[in-house]
C-alpha cells in the first residue's frame, strides 16, 4: 500500500470522526442520513471512486475501495455502511459499466458530488434469492418502457435520486429477459414506502412500487435483454463489499471489548484476567485474523481481474457469519451494557444480523461454493480436474441434445426472430453444428455453414450439463469455459426452446 492509500484511510477516518461519528447516532434514531453529509462526502471525493474524472469521480483504485469500504465498516454503523456502499459500488457502477454517454453525462457528476443519491433496486416480494424470477415489467412504448410492478428491501430506496432498476423486457425468456435501467426516483407512478427494520435504522430500505411508470428508452443501460449478465458481472464486488465492510466491523468490535476487558472489573479482577473470557476472546481473534489473511487475499485475486467467484462467495459467507458471532459474544463481556444503546455493541449486534441475508444469503453462497467445488465450475484447477467424471453424469450427449432443439423449438413465440447459431462442442459426444431459426422453424445441420448471428464455443460434456440443468449457464460463463460471441443474441434465441427435461 502507498504513501497516497495512507494519506485517504487518515483523511476518511478524519472526515468520519468529524462528520459523522458525533451525529450518527442521532440519525439513527431519526432513521435518516441528512443530505447534506451525502453533499459533503461528494465534496471530499468519497463518493467518485468508481467514477471516471471525466464525469466528476476520483476514479480510485480497488484498494482505496476497499480502504473505504473498511472504514465504514469499522464506524460500527451498518446502516451508513450500507447506505453509501450500496450507492458507490452497487446503484453507480452499473452506469459507468454499461451506460450510454447520454446516461454517464446526467447521473455521474451528480452520484459523485452526493447530489444525487442512488439506489440499485432487483429484489422483489417473490424473487430475493432467484433473480431470475423478478416479475416487474418494462413494455416499450415509442421512445418509452412502461415499467410495472414491485421491488422490496431496497436500500437508499425512499430517498434516492435515481435508481438501477431491473425488469423483464422479454418475461417470458426467463432470465435471458432482464434488462437494467435507470429510474428517476421522482418519476410519476412511483410509490415509495420506507419500511421499518431490526437494524440499520439510519438508512432507508423500501418497498417501491412502479405502476405504468414511463422512463425513456435513452435510460436503458446497456444491451436490452442482457441485464442478468451485467448482474452476474456486478455480484463478485458486491459480495467482496459485504465482506471488507462485516470484517471490519468485528476487527472494532474485538478492539473496543480488549479494551473494556483491561478496564472492567468484577470480583476485584480486571475482566482480562478471567480465563474463560481471555480464551474466548483468544478465539475471536485468531478466526479474524485468519479471516483478514483470506479476504485480503480474495481482494488481490478480484483487484488483478480475476474472476474470483468461489473466493468472493467464500468471503462474504464467512465474513458476515462470523460477524454474528463477533457481536454477540463481544456484547456479553460488555454485561448490561453491553445491551444499553448508548454503548455501540448493541446497535452492532443488531446491524450485523442482515450481513448474512442482504446481497445474496449464506444459503446461497454456500450453494455457489458447492456448485464450484462439487460440480467443478468456475476454478480452473477444479474444473479441469471435474471435466472426465462430468461425461459420466450426463445420460445424453451433447450432439444429442443438439439434435433434439428443432423439436423443443416453441412455435409461435417469437414468429419473427431470425437468426444462425453456430455450435463448437469439443470433446467426446461434441461436433459443430449451425444452429438456423427462421419463418418460426429450427433446423440443425452438421457442420458450420452460412453467416452467424452468434457463436458459441464450450466442451461437449459443459453444455449437456448445462441444458441438462446440471450447471447454470452463468457459471459457466463466470468459469470461462463457455465463450459467446453476441450474449444477447444467445439470450434471445435459447429462450425460444423447452429445456431438454421437458422433452
Ligand atoms: C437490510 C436489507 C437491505 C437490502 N438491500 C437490497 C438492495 O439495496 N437492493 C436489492 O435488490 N435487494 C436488497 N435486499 C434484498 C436481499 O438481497 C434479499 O433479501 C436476499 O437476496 C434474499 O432474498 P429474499 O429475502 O427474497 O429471501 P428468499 O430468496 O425468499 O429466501 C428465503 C430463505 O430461503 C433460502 N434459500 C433461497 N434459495 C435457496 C437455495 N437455492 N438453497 C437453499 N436455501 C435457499 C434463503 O437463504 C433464505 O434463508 C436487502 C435485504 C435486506 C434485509
Amino acid at each position: 500500500m502507498g504513501e497516497l492509500h495512507e494519506i485517504f484511510r487518515r483523511s476518511l477516518r478524519d472526515f468520519f470522526q468529524k462528520e459523522v461519528l458525533p451525529f450518527a447516532r442521532q440519525w439513527e434514531e431519526k432513521e435518516e442520513i441528512p443530505r447534506i453529509v451525502w453533499e459533503k462526502m461528494g465534496a471530499a471525493g468519497f463518493l467518485g471512486l468508481d467514477i471516471p474524472e471525466a464525469y466528476g469521480g476520483t476514479a480510485g483504485d480497488f484498494e482505496m475501495a476497499k480502504i473505504y469500504l473498511e472504514e465504514l465498516g469499522r464506524l460500527g454503523f451498518g446502516g451508513l455502511a450500507a447506505a453509501f456502499s450500496v450507492h458507490t459500488f452497487m446503484a453507480v457502477p452499473h452506469i459507468v459499466r454499461a451506460g450510454s454517454e447520454y446516461l454517464k453525462r446526467k447521473y455521474l457528476p451528480g452520484a459523485a458530488s452526493g447530489k444525487l443519491i442512488g439506489a440499485l433496486a432487483i429484489s422483489e416480494p417473490f424473487a430475493g434469492s432467484d433473480v431470475s424470477g423478478i416479475r416487474t415489467t418494462a413494455r416499450r412504448q415509442g421512445d418509452y418502457y412502461i415499467l410495472n410492478g414491485s421491488k422490496v428491501f431496497i436500500t437508499n430506496g425512499y430517498y434516492a435520486d435515481f435508481m438501477t432498476v431491473a425488469v423483464k423486457t422479454l418475461p417470458e425468456a426467463g432470465a435471458a429477459g432482464i434488462s437494467l435501467f435507470v429510474v428517476d426516483g421522482q418519476s410519476e407512478g412511483i410509490r415509495r414506502t420506507k419500511l421499518k427494520k431490526l437494524g440499520w435504522h439510519c438508512s432507508d430500505t423500501a418497498e417501491i412500487h412502479f405502476d405504468e411508470v414511463r422512463v425513456p428508452a435513452q435510460n436503458l443501460i446497456g444491451e436490452e435483454n442482457k441485464g442478468f449478465y451485467y448482474i452476474m458481472d456486478s455480484f463478485q464486488m458486491e459480495r467482496l463489499s459485504a465482506a471488507i465492510i462485516s470484517l471490519a466491523g468485528c476487527e472494532a468490535a474485538l478492539e473496543i471489548t480488549l479494551s473494556y476487558m483491561k478496564e472492567r472489573q468484577a470480583f476485584g479482577k480486571l475482566l482480562s484476567h478471567f480465563q474463560v473470557l481471555r480464551h474466548r476472546v483468544a478465539d475471536l481473534v485468531a478466526e479474524v485474523e485468519m479471516l483478514r489473511a483470506y479476504v485480503d487475499k480474495a481482494c488481490q485475486l478480484h483487484a488483478s481481474g480475476t474472476f474470483a467467484v468461489k473466493e468472493c462467495s467464500i468471503a462474504k459467507l464467512k465474513a458476515t457469519e462470523l460477524s454474528k458471532r463477533v457481536a454477540d459474544e463481544c456484547l456479553q463481556i460488555f454485561g448490561g451494557y453491553g445491551f444499553m444503546e448508548e454503548y455501540p455493541m448493541a446497535r452492532m449486534y443488531r446491524d450485523v444480523r442482515a450481513g448474512t441475508i442482504a446481497g445474496g444469503t449464506s444459503e446461497v453462497m454456500r450453494e455457489i461454493i458447492a456448485k464450484i467445488v462439487l460440480d467443478g465450475l468456475t476454478y480452473e484447477k477444479a474444473y479441469a480436474s471435474e471435466v472426465s467424471g462430468a461425461s459420466q453424469q450426463v445420460a445424453v450427449t451433447a450432439s444429442e441434445i443438439v439434435r433434439s432443439l428443432p423439436r423443443r423449438f416453441k412455435k409461435g413465440k417469437m414468429p419473427q426472430y431470425s437468426g444462425v447459431v453456430h455450435l463448437i462442442l469439443s470433446g467426446e459426444g461434441g461436433g459443430m453444428f449451425t444452429v438456423r431459426v427462421a419463418q418460426d422453424q429450427c433446423i440443425v445441420e452438421e457442420g458450420l455453414s452460412g453467416e452467424p448471428t452468434c457463436v458459441v464455443e464450450t466442451e461437449a460434456v459443459l453444455y449437456a450439463n448445462m441444458e441438462t440443468g446440471k450447471i447454470r449457464p452463468e457459471e459457466a460463463l463466470l468459469s470461462g469455459k463457455l465463450r459467446i460471441s453476441n450474449l444477447g443474441e444467445m439470450l434471445t434465441i435459447s429462450g425460444l426452446f423447452a429445456r431438454w427435461k421437458e422433452t
